[in-house]
Formats: C-alpha cells, sequence, structure tokens
C-alpha cells in the first residue's frame, strides 16, 4: 500500500469492525491525497503491467483488519446493481484467488462486463498468505467462522461465529452490497460448486473455465453455507486446478480471468431475481 494510504488509514483502525466508516475513511482519505496516488497499489501494479500503471477501481477501500493488523483491500467497480463480489485466498494457502484477483481487477480497466457493478478483494486472509497458511493468525479457518446454520464450534471453525476480524469484515461488505453474485476462489479441487440460487452461473463459469461442476456439499460455517443457505443468495465456489499458482502455469491466468468476465456479463438467471 502507498505510504500515504498507510499513514492514513493508520487512524481507522479503531472502527475496522464497521465496513461502512472504514470504506467511507479511506475513500475521503484517498480523496485527500488524490485518487491515482490511492490506487498504484504496489502489491496489484506488477509486471506484466506497465510502470507507474494503477489499477483503475472507481475506488479503494480498507473493509477491516486482519488479526496481525494487515488491511483487507476492496476494489470497488461501479456499476448496474445488484453487483458482483469477488473474494480470493480467504485460505491462505491457496494464493491462486489473489493472483487470479489481481488479473481480474487488470481486465476490469476498460470497464465491467455489462456495466455490472464489481467488487473484487484479492487477499481476504492476509496474514494466512504471508505464511502460506489456510488459516488466519489466531488459527482459525475463515471458511468455517460465517454464521450458518450449520456453524460448528470447534478449533478450527472458532469459538463463534465471526469471531475473527477477517470474516467480520467479509461479512459486513456482504450485508452491505448484498450483491447478486458472490464468487469464492479456492483451489486445489480443480472443481466449481455452488450454494443457493446460482445454477446457472456455476453451469456457465465451469464451461467457460473447463472445470467440471460438483457440489460439494453445505460445509460447516462455510461462506458458501451462509450466503447460499442462510441469506439465499447465489454463491459460486471456483475450486483451481492444483498448481494453479505456479509460474510454469502463468499463461493460464488470462482464460481464468476471462472465464470470470463471461460469467459476470451471464445475464442474471430467473432464479437468482
Ligand atoms: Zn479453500
Amino acid at each position: 500500500m502507498c505510504q500515504l494510504t498507510r499513514e492514513a488509514v493508520g487512524g481507522l483502525r479503531g472502527c475496522a469492525t464497521r465496513a461502512t466508516s472504514c470504506i467511507l475513511g479511506v475513500w475521503i482519505a484517498c480523496a485527500a491525497i488524490g485518487a491515482a496516488g490511492c490506487a498504484a497499489h504496489p502489491e496489484i501494479v506488477r509486471e506484466p503491467m506497465p510502470p507507474g500503471a494503477s489499477v483503475p477501481a472507481a475506488y479503494v477501500g480498507i473493509i477491516g483488519f486482519s488479526a496481525e493488523g494487515e488491511p483487507i483491500v476492496a476494489y470497488f467497480f461501479e456499476g448496474r446493481e445488484p453487483g458482483i463480489l469477488i473474494i480470493g485466498s480467504i485460505h491462505g494457502s491457496e494464493p491462486g484467488g489473489a493472483t487470479l484477483c489481481e488479473h481480474l481487477l487488470w481486465r476490469l480497466r476498460d470497464g465491467t462486463p455489462d456495466d455490472r457493478r464489481v467488487v473484487v478483494v484479492p487477499k481476504a486472509n492476509p496474514d494466512g498468505l504471508l505464511r502460506l497458511r489456510r488459516e488466519n493468525a489466531r488459527g482459525v479457518d475463515l471458511n468455517r467462522n460465517f454464521p450458518a446454520a450449520n456453524f460448528r464450534r470447534s478449533s478450527t471453525g472458532g469459538p463463534e461465529p465471526l469471531s475473527e476480524p477477517e470474516s467480520r469484515a467479509l461479512y459486513d461488505l456482504v450485508r452491505e452490497e448484498r450483491p447478486g453474485l458472490v464468487i469464492s476462489i479456492h483451489e486445489p479441487l480443480g472443481v466449481v460448486d455452488y450454494d443457493g440460487p446460482a445454477t446457472e452461473w456455476a453451469h456457465c463459469l465451469a464451461e467457460r473455465i473447463r472445470l467440471p461442476l460438483r457440489r460439494l456439499g453445505a460445509l460447516a460455517g462455510s461462506m458458501g453455507s451462509w450466503v447460499g443457505e442462510t441469506l439465499g443468495l447465489p454463491i459460486v465456489t471456483l475450486e483451481l486446478p492444483r498448481g494453479a499458482a505456479r509460474p510454469s502455469t502463468a499463461a493460464s491466468w488470462e482464460a481464468y480471468a476471462s472465464a470470470l468476465l463471461d460469467t459476470i456479463a451471464w445475464p442474471e438467471p430467473a432464479e437468482a431475481k
């Protein structure tokens, strides 16, 4: 994150549990220092992007902070609502989601497909990503920590739903955005799964990305269970193939990003309206 932005958000940590105030606060901070400078996010701007390029999101927001104080960054692209929310690497041992989100951000520079509102959270579990560990820094699997009806208290799921700052940040974002579709990117099963009224979208993504469609079942306290079963909103889980994040397969990211763009552009199915 650019130094000015890090300083600007430093004073906002006290409001990390409320996404609205943080997003608003950082948006104001970004406006104060200049949107172009704020958008030039060094974690996102990397090869093959040209030097000095910026991620052309309408605005960048901090939706919360990890257990170790790392900002959880979201990129907001304005457009027709309901929007589509794309989440990468909620499991830190699955870096392919963050990489794919970064490619997608670059592809969104010319606008969103079908003029859709799109929100992208490339690194939902920044502490886990730094360690390449599935759980967050407190040892909780964030994808078992949501307030779904099937939540189970456990050492991996946490003592209670939303016990973790990262899951609270995503919870607030989903409640605020009320997206028309959530896509959560995992690995390494190499399948497309879904919960809630997302059948058509899941078929679209599976066909475009050339992975089989397979129902994995409602997992305790997962984001899929909460969004799909509890909220009744469509959610697609993209399980990238094993090794998707290796540099040797970098060329495939463009194909993956194209498949996501096609899915975003897919007409909203009647089942989800
Ligand atoms: Zn996963």
